[in-house]
């Protein structure tokens, strides 16, 4: 609950994000609008904003942007060039001067079929051209019903995820998001996504060790907003939020990202 008092102490040393997911929302007025009220909002002490327009906005976003924040990309292809029409290229996102991208959202999952095979060259395409991936994970409602959405998270990691070598893995942040909280207005309770945070941390370490598990930036996505948030980022192993609804509404998203709601 926003204003509450934490029950957890909070891990100082992992770097605490907060990103907007902006889908295929907003015409360009709206969009500007958005943007200029973003960059007034002063974050919590220690936290990243990033945000992810759609793919027509970048270029006008990418200057002026506080240092404290970040621009990224949806999507993106992970061919160098070629004939490959309507796709960009993470070297095009690169030179453009965008610092991340995401991979594996359930929606890309979903709606536009890519398989792990393809996640795994998205993220290594991402990474060779120097964005940070924000690697998508997360169970369909059958999953969680079944109770196996441990073996089903792990699955997505092992598969396209932990594959990197070490150095490559500690630039990856992980988005953990249940398909069924996506959009839907159903939250995880801050005691789920604790359990699968604390679950997605100890693989990390059991593939790259305590000290980058201990590292890795973990956030939570899922009709996150500002009656939720504070009790889902007070948990050890939530380091923020991907954030989809919430993230056009520039009051909610400032309310995100504020000390408030925040106890570094
Ligand atoms: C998302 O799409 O990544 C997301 C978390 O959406 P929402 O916050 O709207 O559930």
């Amino acid at each position: 609950m926003r204003g509450s008092k934490p029950i957890y102490s909070i891990n100082k040393m992992r770097k605490k994000i907060v990103a907007g997911n902006w889908k295929m929302n907003l015409d360009v007025g709206e969009a500007q609008e958005l943007f200029k009220a973003i960059i007034e909002i002063e974050p919590a002490k220690g936290v990243q904003v990033t945000i992810f327009p759609p793919a027509v906005y970048l270029d006008r976003f990418l200057t002026g942007f506080p240092s404290v924040a970040s621009v990224g990309a949806q999507n993106a292809y992970f061919e160098t060039s070629g004939a490959f029409t309507g796709e960009i290229a993470m070297q095009q996102l690169r030179s453009l001067g965008v610092h991340a991208v995401l991979v594996g959202h359930s929606e890309r999952r979903m709606l536009f079929g890519e398989d792990h095979v393809m996640l795994k060259k998205k993220t290594d395409a991402a990474l060779k051209n120097g964005l940070q991936p924000f690697f998508c994970c997360g169970e369909p409602l059958e999953v969680r019903e079944a109770n196996e959405q441990e073996a089903y998270v792990r699955k997505q990691l092992d598969e396209s995820l932990f594959h990197l070598a070490a150095e490559e893995f500690e630039k990856t942040v992980i988005a953990y998001e249940p398909v069924w909280a996506i959009g839907t207005g159903v939250t995880a309770t801050s005691q789920q996504a604790e359990e699968m945070h604390a679950a997605i941390r100890s693989w990390v370490s059991d593939v790259y060790g305590e000290t980058i598990a201990d590292k890795t930036t973990i956030i939570y996505g899922g009709s996150c907003n500002p009656s939720n948030a504070a009790a889902l980022f007070a948990c050890p192993n939530v380091d923020g939020g991907l954030i989809g609804g919430a993230s056009l509404n520039s009051a909610d998203f400032a309310t995100l990202v504020a000390a408030e709601t925040w106890t570094i």
